[in-house]
């Protein structure tokens, strides 16, 4: 019996500048893990990529206490007949949309949001992610506009880069602020909070080390949190759903609704979600050991892994 696997699985529409996801799940007495840091990443950073596999393939995650995750659906920056398509055929309460794709994309965005505002009707929440590319400036007027499109936005995540500027932002609209790649890059994430930059903490387990060291950062920011995904395997992404089964309250949708954007999965049964739901799993799944990478990325996984392991 094998104790790892390298795959490799086309993504159905490239995001993140990848078109292919890549990764090696490890055997441990517990099950199964998923390392996949992203290729550009350094040994050093994978390391916590490692220790969230090891955890759920050698140690197991904590007791959840809730025991399926609200999830939204991932709208692109797509056109507006597409983006309520999305909306509508997703089964989810909440969406969260691609903004400020490029530097005059308002208008876009505008009709976007307009769109997946009707698609969910008054009760659906709408929340937008700009990815840290707004100025204070663009971003007040940004979300002002967005706001009104959306009949209320549940909330705007990274307008801007640095905490200085989401503080200013935040000061100024009534939109709340979710601060994702500052949480990421923060070494210690309770600044997000003391520095009144955020109302929201966007956790990911899998580049932070496990399910145990994401609890304790959730805590320490001290804010609201919402779970969300890596791209991993239905098998990287049991990791992030007990994560989500295991915050002490989870008041928002998490965004984990995403193998759907990969061709194929490395289990029977994908976590899909259903009526805007995914199940907490208590043990990672069994993997089936489809889409075999190639031997020349097999090969270099491995060495990755191995190099990682130290
Ligand atoms: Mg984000």
């Amino acid at each position: 019996m094998t104790d790892t696997w390298v795959y490799s699985i086309p993504m159905r529409t490239r995001f993140r500048g990848i078109t292919v996801r890549e990764g090696v799940l490890v055997r441990g007495p517990v099950g199964w893990g998923d390392f996949c840091p992203f290729t550009e990443y350094s040994d050093a950073e994978s390391a916590a990529w490692l220790a969230t596999a090891v955890e759920q393939s050698s140690v197991g995650w904590p007791a959840p206490v809730r025991d399926r995750i609200p999830v939204n659906c991932t709208v692109p920056a797509v056109d507006p007949v597409r983006a309520h398509a999305i909306a509508a055929g997703s089964g989810c309460s909440t969406a969260k949309i691609k903004v400020a794709d490029h530097p005059s994309a308002l208008a876009e965005d505008v009709a976007r949001v307009e769109a997946v505002r009707d698609a969910l009707g008054p009760s659906g929440r709408i929340r937008v992610d700009a990815n840290a590319v707004w100025d204070v400036e663009t971003a007040v007027s940004s979300i002002r506009a967005l706001d009104k499109a959306a009949g209320g936005l549940e909330y705007v995540e990274q307008p801007c880069r640095s905490l200085d500027e989401l503080a200013a932002v935040r000061r100024q609209v009534d939109v709340p602020i979710a601060a994702d790649e500052s949480i990421r890059r923060a070494s210690d994430p309770m600044q997000v909070a003391v520095a009144g930059a955020a109302d929201i903490a966007v956790i990911k387990c899998t580049p932070l080390g496990g399910v145990r060291r994401a609890l304790e950062v959730a805590s320490a920011c001290g804010l609201p949190c919402v779970v969300s995904s890596a791209l991993e395997t239905s098998v990287g992404l049991a990791a992030q759903l007990a994560l989500a089964g295991a915050l002490p309250s989870l008041d928002y949708a998490c965004g984990l609704g995403t193998t759907s954007l990969l061709a194929g999965d490395v289990v029977a049964s994908p976590f899909v979600p259903v009526d805007g739901y995914l199940p907490v799993p208590r043990t990672p799944p069994a993997p089936v050991f489809a889409f075999a990478a190639p031997p020349d990325r097999a090969a270099w996984w491995n060495a990755r892994l191995t190099r990682v392991r130290g």
